[in-house]
């Protein structure tokens, strides 16, 4: 068995679910598709994107000696719809990937054990290799590296789908010195489909295959610091942690293997959280509820920014006087986002 079939058995045996090889200069034309994106605004103010645009552009320039990209693939395919909650104006839609442990910490120790392996092998086979270990870091972009190594392509939707994986996995790249054989890159299959576009509640693609992540709701309430437009928060629903929407609508993903991985199961308390046990957390509260999970990274103050909007957008007069304690928090962006669910309320009474 050649060195390629070796490290994809074992990457299998690991957990993966799919691997693909790219050469890091196959994208020359990342850089320009990077800069039209950042210099429309559509990155919002993550402004990281902008500020390490050579190395996302250019995965070459990242680590000049490497060889060869390993792209790797791990399903988190949800056993339950995750749109059911989306209806459910008590309670809050948190994200999938969100509603388990961090899979950051997760995918990280797996490509880790696999990048040892791999030293391991190539020193028994009379080489030597380095590696670098990638998952969700700024300075890769992994969705086209994942294409151009074979592992699908990105949708309508932006996000990487195949036809045997849907579109609920987690990307994670090996960079190495390793000169290992390549894959064909993945070829665009979306058809006439148009469901993510149609289905986005916020409008957020200007176009197929290209994302404002402004008007995203993922990009709303994860990474945006700041009160969310006032015309936009009625249209995030209930949704509290991210958006699953345009995912949850592709039909590849009738072809997809459920999670394998039992970290990744949701946990039962998250799948349709009440807003009113959510919002009553404090700190401490908020550092116990969430330890292990991405949601801690971002904070009580806009998590609760979130449930705050939710509630406004619920109608539910019950709400009322937790969020009249929460407009006096000491957070400005939280404080606005509880008086304006009061008026939202208020509105709906008369
Ligand atoms: S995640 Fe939600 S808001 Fe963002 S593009 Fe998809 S459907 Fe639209
Ligand atoms: S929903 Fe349709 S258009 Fe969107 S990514 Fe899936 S196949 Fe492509």
């Amino acid at each position: 068995m050649g060195i390629y079939d070796t490290i994809k058995e074992r990457a299998l045996a690991e957990g993966f679910s799919a691997m693909g090889v790219m050469r890091p200069d196959a994208l020359p034309e990342l850089p320009d598709r990077l800069a039209t994106f950042v210099d429309a605004g559509r990155h919002g103010d993550m402004g990281w994107m902008a500020e390490r645009m050579n190395w996302r552009g250019n995965p070459a320039a990242l680590w000049p000696e490497a060889k060869s990209v390993i792209m790797l693939a791990e399903v988190y395919t949800p056993d339950h719809d995750p749109m059911e909650v989306v209806g459910q104006p008590d309670r809050g839609a948190i994200s999938v990937y969100a509603q388990n442990r961090d899979y950051h910490d997760v995918v990280k120790k797996r490509l880790k054990r696999l990048g040892r392996w791999l030293i391991e092998e190539a020193a028994r086979q009379g080489d030597t290799a380095e590696i670098k270990v990638f998952v969700d870091t700024a300075p890769v972009m992994e969705k086209p590296l994942a294409q151009a190594a074979g592992l699908g392509w990105q949708g309508k939707h932006t996000n990487l789908l195949s036809r045997d994986l849907g579109n609920w996995f987690f990307l994670g790249a090996i960079f190495t010195t390793l000169d290992l054989p390549v894959d064909e890159p993945g070829r665009e299959n979306c058809g006439s489909c148009t469901a993510c576009l149609d289905v986005c509640p916020t409008d957020a693609f200007p176009a197929p295959f290209q994302l404002d992540a402004r008007r995203c709701i993922s990009y709303l309430t994860i990474e945006h610091k700041g009160p969310v437009d006032e015309a936009l928060r009625p249209l995030l629903g209930n949704r509290i942690y991210g958006c699953d929407d345009c995912l949850a609508v592709c039909p590849w993903n009738k072809f997809a293997a459920t999670a394998r991985e039992a970290r990744y199961e949701a946990r039962a308390d998250l799948v349709a959280p009440e807003l009113a046990q959510l919002a009553a957390l404090d700190d401490a509260g908020f550092r116990a509820q969430f330890s292990g999970s991405p949601i801690k990274r971002i904070g009580r103050a806009r998590f609760l920014r979130n449930v705050c909007y939710a509630m406004g957008n619920s109608g539910d007069p019950g709400h009322l006087p937790r969020l009249e304690a929460l407009a006096l928090d000491p957070d400005p962006v939280l404080a606005d986002a509880a008086a304006w669910a009061v008026r939202m309320i208020d509105r709906a009474r008369v």
